[in-house]
């Protein structure tokens, strides 16, 4: 393991603490169109992921909920990286999210800030503490729940 790999690590490390004690976008969105819910029982962790979408694009997206810090820096990573993406896009950058966690990097995917979470690959019991948001994320897309309505 080279010295230059070593840094990068600690680098990666360093922005998944800071994720995990302040977590972007974390709060229920009062407007939301589109919620999940996510378990991993594996771990404990455990979230509600909240989206507004508008004409096939994620304008918002948001989450509450608790577990470690893995979960929760992927959670946080994940509602600043899909905000104003299209759905498509999104579903893509899942498909190689899991990609990249369990086999190798995608040839070609540049993954920005999501990159921090390659390490993970080397922990196979962590995988679904990184891909539980996603998973939640996705069945937020495909099941949009009706919001109550007080009238
Ligand atoms: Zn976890």
């Amino acid at each position: 393991m080279t010295e230059q790999y070593g840094d990068l690590r600690e680098l990666y490390q360093e922005v998944i603490f800071d994720h995990n004690r302040h977590p972007r976008n974390f709060h229920a969105m009062t407007d939301a169109n589109h919620t999940a819910d996510g378990h991993n029982p594996l771990c404990g962790d455990q979230l509600t992921i909240y989206a507004r979408i508008h004409n096939g694009i994620v304008e918002e997206a948001s989450f509450v909920g608790h577990g470690c810090a893995i979960s929760k820096a992927s959670a946080s990573l994940m509602t600043e990286a899909v905000k104003g993406k299209p759905i498509s896009e999104v579903e893509s950058l899942f498909h190689d999210m899991h990609v990249m966690l369990t086999e190798s990097h995608p040839e070609g995917r540049d993954f920005g800030k999501l990159e921090v979470l390659s390490g993970v690959r080397e922990f196979p019991a962590r995988v679904k503490c990184a891909t539980l948001a996603w998973h939640t994320l996705h069945n937020a897309i495909i099941q949009a729940r009706d919001t109550a309505r007080t009238e």
